[in-house]
């Protein structure tokens, strides 16, 4: 999911507040929808800003091969559906608006979206992560027309085609190996010699017959004429440069958190991760964060899931010690 959030207009005083709730979850991926889940069965009547896609980076995942109790694996859209049907059966409401701004000087905190204002009296941000961008000539260009974040969207396209997969780390092979159901070739262009990923992850790529590898290699350049026609490959050891024609580029080089609207208030890494305790605590009181805006590290479903309902359970201690 690519979210900017400074790029949507910035809609003010005419909205309307609504609240003061006691719950409000940012974010309607596998960390807010489980939040919303033990926040519900707590009676907290939680609110949730989905965001623009409801299930965040699983609703665009074709299969979910690691998540407990689906021993075939389940598809990702199915899984967010489950998911929203589990919080909404006790009562958690989804609301289709994304947070652009909050405002955790004063309490009952303020979030702003594009539909209202939210007054809350615990807040859990949820907001997930963006893939991040390569940042190379083309790239913005030609993205939709042959560069691509996800080929569970858009590997139908690439029928016969030859593409190249950027990045070494699992969601480089995993969404490089689904892509040969379509593709003719994929190749993976990684900028070292050693993969990140996991050794099933490399045994299943190297095992694809239409996989391939160039190491130590960055793109440098995407060429083309309204779509994607052909990459500069840089080697990094040697600083060779070759041309190669190729009809799509896929980019899985990591991800960054969204967390912009939340800087100077609440405390984050370099990376722009905010810091928690293990109480999923964030510096202010009252203010929760879990999943991937908040793990650099785990960034699996299971504990992004564990770590929104470890959230929802702290922020309703949280309301008790105070009373609520
Ligand atoms: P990741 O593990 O951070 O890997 C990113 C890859 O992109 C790395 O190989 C990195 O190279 C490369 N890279 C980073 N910046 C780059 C740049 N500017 N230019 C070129 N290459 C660049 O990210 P991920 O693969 O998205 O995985 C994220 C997390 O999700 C991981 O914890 C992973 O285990 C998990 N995940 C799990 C599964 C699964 O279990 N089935 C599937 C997908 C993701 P270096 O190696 O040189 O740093």
């Amino acid at each position: 999911m690519t979210l900017n959030l400074k790029t949507f207009p910035q809609q003010d005083e005419n909205l309307e507040t609504k609240g003061p709730y006691k719950v409000l979850i940012l974010g309607g991926g596998p960390t807010g929808l489980s939040a919303a889940l033990y926040a519900a069965r707590a009676e907290l009547h939680p609110l949730v800003l989905t965001g623009l896609q409801i299930g965040g980076q699983v609703a665009i995942t074709y299969t979910v091969e690691n998540y407990p109790g689906f021993p075939n694996g389940v598809g990702g859209p199915e899984l967010v559906e489950l998911f929203q049907k589990q919080a909404e059966r006790f009562g958690a409401v989804l609301e289709f608006d994304t947070a652009v701004e909050a405002d955790f000087s004063r309490h009952p905190f303020r979030v702003k979206g594009y539909n209202a204002i939210y007054e809350a009296e615990t807040v859990i941000i949820a907001t997930g992560a963006t893939p991040r961008k390569l940042e190379v000539p083309g790239e913005t260009e030609f993205t939709g027309r042959g560069v691509s974040y996800c080929g569970t969207c858009d590997g139908w396209f690439f029928k016969g085609k030859d593409v190249i997969v950027v990045g070494g780390g699992d969601s480089a092979l995993e969404e490089g190996d689904f892509l040969t159901r379509y593709a003719n070739t994929v190749t993976v262009v990684h900028r070292r010699e050693e993969l990140r990923a996991g050794v099933l992850l490399q045994k299943r790529a190297h095992d694809n017959p239409k996989m391939n590898f160039v190491f130590d290699t960055a793109i440098s350049d995407i060429r083309g004429n309204g779509e994607v026609q052909s990459v500069e490959l840089q080697n990094l050891k040697s600083g060779a440069a070759n041309t190669q024609d190729i009809d799509g580029v896929f980019i899985f080089i990591g991800h960054t958190p969204n967390t912009e609207i939340f800087q100077g208030q609440i405390d984050m890494d370099e990376g722009g991760y905010l810091k928690i305790n293990h109480l999923m605590e964030t510096n202010i009181p009252g203010v929760f964060a879990a999943g991937e805006a908040a793990d650099p590290h785990f960034r699996q479903v299971v504990t992004s899931a564990g770590m929104g309902a470890a959230a929802a359970i702290q922020a309703n201690r949280w309301l008790q010690e105070r009373g609520g």
